[in-house]
């Protein structure tokens, strides 16, 4: 990020990943702000320089791909994409009996969302690019157990995590940088109040963002520092 990058961050109308917009705008260049709805997207981009809003929805295989021939066109390429849009930690179920369209609706926002950026944004993806996977401890083996919570949130978590892996693997040979993050519990609305500030959860994505060109791939971390998957 900075002077004369281009960054994408998706689900950026509100939350973390509207700081995250905030904080790369900070540091010059342009930072295109993916919102479902564009008026919202708009709304929150209204100040902040070089910051871009720009109708996304992750779920919609033709917005997503609109928005690709659009960065393409005006700006040829991309250096930073957060994956950051996510659904359904806030729809508590215990897996064995599951509404299963909350579970689909979550894997085709929190995992195929992001995959469906990656493969659209593919050829947009400068040598040196970062990918930040904006995942969750609750997808994680190593830091949750036993039943009841956010089955469908979980899962699409973990497969989030798996695909962060793959993908790490296939762009490592084009210095293209993917990692996994989980913010922390945060205070948005999907977090709910009593979670941490909202600067302490972007941090957490920035620092994949702010890896050395011959940074780590393939990591999952909090705050900088590994975390179970
Ligand atoms: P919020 O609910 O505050 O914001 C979610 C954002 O995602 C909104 O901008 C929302 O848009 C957007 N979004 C939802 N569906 C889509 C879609 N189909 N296409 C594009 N955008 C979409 O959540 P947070 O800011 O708290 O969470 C951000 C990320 O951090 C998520 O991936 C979440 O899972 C993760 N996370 C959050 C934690 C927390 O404690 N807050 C903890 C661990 C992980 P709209 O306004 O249109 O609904």
């Amino acid at each position: 990020s900075g002077a004369g990058t281009v960054a994408v961050v998706t689900g950026a109308n509100r939350g973390i990943g509207l700081e995250v917009v905030r904080r790369l705008a900070g540091r010059g260049g342009t930072v295109i702000l993916g919102s479902r709805d564009l008026r919202r997207g708009e709304e929150a981009a209204r100040g902040l320089d070089g910051v871009e809003p720009r109708e996304l929805d992750v779920a919609d295989a033709g917005s997503v791909q609109a928005l690709a021939d659009r960065v393409r066109a005006e700006h040829g390429g991309v250096d930073v994409l957060v994956n950051n849009a996510g659904i359904h930690y806030d729809t508590w179920q215990d897996a064995a009996h599951a509404d299963l369209e909350v579970v689909a609706e979550a894997m085709q926002v929190n995992l195929l969302g992001a995959w469906r950026m990656v493969v659209a944004f593919e050829d947009l993806l400068r040598p040196g690019a970062r990918v930040v996977n904006v995942s969750s401890g609750a997808g994680s083996f190593g830091e949750t157990a036993g039943g009841g919570g956010v089955p469908a949130y979980s899962v699409s978590k973990a497969a989030l995590d798996m695909l962060t892996v793959k993908l790490a693997a296939d762009l490592r040979p084009r210095g293209v940088l993917v990692n996994a993050v989980c913010p922390g519990w945060v205070a948005t609305d999907m977090g709910g109040a009593g979670g941490r500030p909202v600067a302490d959860g972007a941090a957490s994505v920035l620092y994949a963002v702010d890896l050395p060109a011959d940074g780590p791939t393939g990591t999952f971390t909090r705050d900088g520092r590994p975390i179970p998957w």
